[in-house]
């Protein structure tokens, strides 16, 4: 997905997550929250020098996409593996476990929410290997986030879910002042 996408549903899920009595707990605040929506998205921030490869080659050598993508330098992929796997989420749950314990749930919810949607909508040059360094083949996605139709509805189904928080933000603060 691309990275506002990311953000929003992220956003959306952990909302009504936060409607749930047994998990509330972990999104109770703005700052869980907060957190949970960061590492939803920002974990695509890691992808910034493969994106400065592409943007570059494409605006100041005249590359085109299709061209470059056949020969993406093996840093390129190595640099995606690293970062866009369970194993990593699971690192960095053991660092917030240490020092952010309160994080720990809304951090690691939110890159597993990441990398699981990747998953499944990351084709051709950018398939994952979500297991890796276990895994060694790339993980064929159903659809690429890319896809008109597929991009055309899920942005659609994204609009209605945020219109839906909203007007449900909306309605909680006035059963709030009522109680005031
Ligand atoms: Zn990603």
């Amino acid at each position: 997905m691309d990275i506002v996408a990311h953000a929003l549903w992220t956003f959306v899920i952990v909302y009504m997550l936060s409607k749930f009595r047994y998990v509330s707990k972990y999104f109770n605040t703005n700052k869980k929250v907060l957190a949970a929506v960061i590492a939803g998205f920002g974990i695509d921030l890691l992808f910034a020098p493969q994106f400065i490869y592409i943007y570059t080659n494409i605006a100041v050598n005249g590359k085109n996409f299709h061209e470059l993508a056949i020969e993406f330098p093996s840093w390129f992929y190595t640099w995606y593996y690293i970062n866009h796997n369970y194993f990593f989420i699971a690192l960095i749950g053991v660092f917030l476990y240490f020092k952010y314990k309160e994080y720990l749930v809304p951090i690691i919810f939110g890159l597993f929410l990441h990398i699981t949607s990747d998953i499944f909508t990351h084709k051709n040059v950018f398939q994952l290997k979500p297991f890796w360094p276990l895994q060694q083949e790339t993980f064929q996605g159903l659809v690429s986030w890319g896809n008109p139709v597929f991009f055309k509805w899920s942005w659609a189904l994204l609009v209605i879910s945020i219109a839906i928080v909203f007007f449900h933000m909306q309605y909680d603060k006035r059963i709030k002042r009522s109680y005031d």
